[in-house]
């Protein structure tokens, strides 16, 4: 039976998204481990800068294990194990969608006399905190909402047509050149051509590519072999087709994608959330190179547009209706030495195109960018011989800390890819018994945490 403190908790639904290996899988680990392990009387904590936390209100979490869901569960238990056994490693990353239900009890703060809950004389509520974990590359899939078969075909053939991709698309040009669009439909040729192309996209992921459409082809989940997978761009098509051609056909397709299963995502996951963070991998596109960097930024455009623009466009029935805070957040600072992580999160804003030509921020006030680490494997220390600031951490196959130099993040954007010097190295979680029993150390996890959920606990 439902108490009234059931019935007066509040429900919050959060987003948590990143294209593959931005660190999902380890922020929703840590968000949920250091909100469980919250400790008031401990002397440091990790939460240490979340306001509830630190005025005492926030009582206690639990976590809650909802048997009804038809998604899967966020793999709290088993990621936790990973970062805190015998030989710390980072947890296998999640793929497709996945939620998860941490409760927080919190004392109301005093003087919000209007509420009901006030009115009844209750001094504690509950907030059941919904993180739902999505891969982003699903999200670069929105722009198709507002495109054509046709337009989208010219688009990225002109894409494939940039930088590495030519080599990587040969394959499938080849095969797509062999029969013009007003051939007769034939559903094998279509198997063959959609696989092709999915080959083409793995490959551009392979070479750290990230603008890659439709995101469903990479990352199909429940859709693996579904027929609505079986179409991609066509070369020189006409306005529009005749009926039973192949063009015909994989407009169809098109549409059905987009209402199947683009569509679809955004109504049943997306468009009941409340807040979003989008997690960016700023470091790994750096270490890869400018065209890896260019082509994230590409696709973080477009996500932070669909965001910004949502509301006014032929979106706005999906977008904006509910999500009212929107972070982006450049993930691993414990890379960087201590003075160059404001400098990641300007780089950031650069990507996102959010800073101007006068370095003012383009972005409105529920658009946040910021530099974390959700769990920090590193420790920053100096060189004793110049005094220089490093960075000690654990590399792959050893067990003891190094020092290390990342080198700097540029200041320039776009950055002068000559000069530079910074290097993403692998490091490995510290074994640390203290993780385990007391949370995780991290960077600016409380100041995110304020962002997007400290209103919600008062
Ligand atoms: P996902 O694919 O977005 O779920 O990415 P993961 O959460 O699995 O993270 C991918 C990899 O990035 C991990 O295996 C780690 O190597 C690294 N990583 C993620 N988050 C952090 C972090 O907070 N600190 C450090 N040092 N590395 C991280």
């Amino acid at each position: 039976m439902k108490t009234l403190d059931d019935l007066l908790a509040r429900r919050l639904y959060l987003g948590v998204t990143g294209l593959s290996r931005a660190g999902k899988t380890v922020f929703v680990t840590s968000l949920i481990h250091n909100l469980l392990r919250a400790d008031p009387a401990a002397e440091e904590s990790p939460l240490r800068g979340f306001d509830p936390f630190d005025d005492g209100r926030l009582v206690g979490a639990v976590l809650r294990h909802d048997t009804n869901a038809t998604v899967p569960e966020f793999p709290y238990r088993k990621a936790l194990d990973a970062l805190t056994g015998e030989s710390p490693h980072w947890p296998e990353p999640t793929r497709g969608i996945s939620r998860i239900r941490i409760d927080l009890r919190f004392r109301r703060a005093q003087g919000l006399t209007t509420s009901a809950a006030a009115r009844l004389g209750l001094t504690e509520g509950t907030l059941q905190l919904e993180i739902v974990d999505y891969p982003g590359e699903w999200l670069v899939d929105l722009p198709l909402l507002g495109t054509t078969f046709e337009d989208w075909s010219r688009a990225m053939l002109a894409q494939a047509e940039r930088g590495r991709r030519p080599e990587l698309a040969r394959e499938w040009r080849a095969f797509v050149a062999e029969r013009t669009p007003d051939s007769e439909h034939d559903e094998e040729w279509a198997e063959r051509a959609a696989a092709l192309y999915t080959d083409y996209l793995h490959a551009c992921a392979e070479a750290r590519l990230r603008f890659l459409q439709p995101g469903r082809f990479l990352h199909p989940a429940d859709l693996r072999g579904a027929s609505v997978l079986r179409f991609c761009p066509l070369p020189d098509l006409p306005a529009s087709p005749q009926p039973g051609t192949l063009h015909a056909a994989f407009r169809d397709k098109f549409r059905d994608y987009q209402e199947k299963v683009v569509r679809t995502f955004y109504r049943r996951h997306f468009a009941g959330l409340d807040r979003q963070i989008v997690l960016v991998d700023t470091l790994t596109a750096l270490n890869d190179g400018p065209e890896a960097f260019d082509d994230m930024s590409e696709a973080l455009a477009s996500i932070l547009h669909s965001f910004r623009h949502g509301r006014n466009s032929l979106l706005g029935w999906l977008m904006g209706r509910r999500i009212s805070r929107v972070m982006f957040a450049a993930t691993k600072a414990d890379h960087v030495i201590r003075g160059d992580r404001l400098h990641l999160e300007n780089l950031t804003r650069r990507m996102l195109h959010v800073l101007d030509e006068s370095n003012l921020i383009k972005t409105a006030a529920d658009v946040d960018v910021q530099a974390i680490a959700a769990i920090r494997a590193t420790r920053d220390t100096r060189r004793t011989d110049n005094g220089r600031e490093i960075l000690l951490g654990r590399r792959p196959d050893d067990s003891d800390e190094t020092p290390m130099e990342p080198g700097a993040i540029p200041l320039d954007f776009p950055p002068d890819w000559a000069a530079l010097n910074y290097r993403y190295w692998d490091f490995q979680p510290r074994p640390d018994p203290a993780w385990r029993h007391g949370g995780f150390p991290n960077i600016r996890l409380p100041e995110v945490l304020n962002f997007l959920i400290g209103e919600d606990l008062r």
